[in-house]
């Protein structure tokens, strides 16, 4: 039976590198919708021209295009075997989708992760955020404060502030488009919330333990009915 994982939560909840991490330990596929986006963008593709204007004003791209392009992913083989999406759903209409592309893959059911992060620890890691000029490393927000990057010893500095008020926008975006799913998915056996707002270890080590527990009652379920 496979394993499959969602994370809902804010930008800046720290998913992305969760989800990386978790998905490595444990052989799944991690599917990001925004770095596909990213990479359709770069590579000049028809969907990704459709796009780039939406991405960078901060909106959510329409649901057919972005449910289109999940369908076709997590149908591939290497995604057979489980999967951890990172960025999908957003909306309630792709979490319907979703529940159905599951339904046909047939391969285990579906563990929801809620990272959560109170809005002024956000507001707090974005005006905090320092990142290297040269190479665009992030600095470590729990290490202690550096002025130089310890990978090429160039000079960390703020993000830029344009690059902030989309971060803004996008947290709004979330507020009222995302959170919505947590309504749809709240009352499910297989739904978990974590606290984003530890250390990333604790972080990591509590999402091992409610993925593996709604994994199993999630398993527990299928094979009931
Ligand atoms: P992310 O890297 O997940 O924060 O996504 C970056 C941007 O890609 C978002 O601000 C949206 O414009 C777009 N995007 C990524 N995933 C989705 C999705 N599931 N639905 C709509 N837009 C998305």
């Amino acid at each position: 039976m496979g394993l499959n994982v969602i994370m809902i939560g804010p930008p800046g909840a720290g998913k992305g590198t969760q989800a990386l991490r978790f998905a490595r330990a444990r052989g799944l596929a991690k599917i990001s919708t925004g770095d596909i986006l990213r990479e359709a963008i770069k590579a000049e593709t028809p969907v990704g021209l459709k796009v780039q204007a939406t991405m960078e004003r901060g909106e959510l791209v329409d649901d057919a295009t972005m449910i289109a392009i999940v369908r076709e992913r997590l149908m591939r083989p290497d995604a057979m075997a489980g999967f951890l999406l990172d960025g999908f759903p957003r909306t309630v209409e792709q979490a319907e989708a979703l529940d159905q592309i599951v339904e046909e893959r047939g391969n285990g059911p579906l563990v929801v992760v809620d990272v959560r992060v109170p809005l002024q620890e956000l507001v707090r890691r974005l005006d905090g955020r320092l990142v290297c000029s040269t190479c665009g490393t992030n600095a470590d927000p729990f290490g202690p404060t550096i002025k130089r990057c310890g990978k090429c010893d160039g000079e960390f500095v703020q993000r830029h502030d344009d690059d902030r008020s989309v971060v803004v926008e996008r947290l709004k975006v979330y507020e009222r488009q995302t959170y919505p799913l947590v309504k749809y998915y709240q009352e499910r056996p297989t739904f978990r919330v974590v606290n984003g707002a530890q250390r990333p270890e604790d972080v990591a080590f509590q999402l091992d333990t409610v993925i593996d527990d709604a994994a199993a009652v999630g398993a527990m379920e299928k094979a009931e009915s």
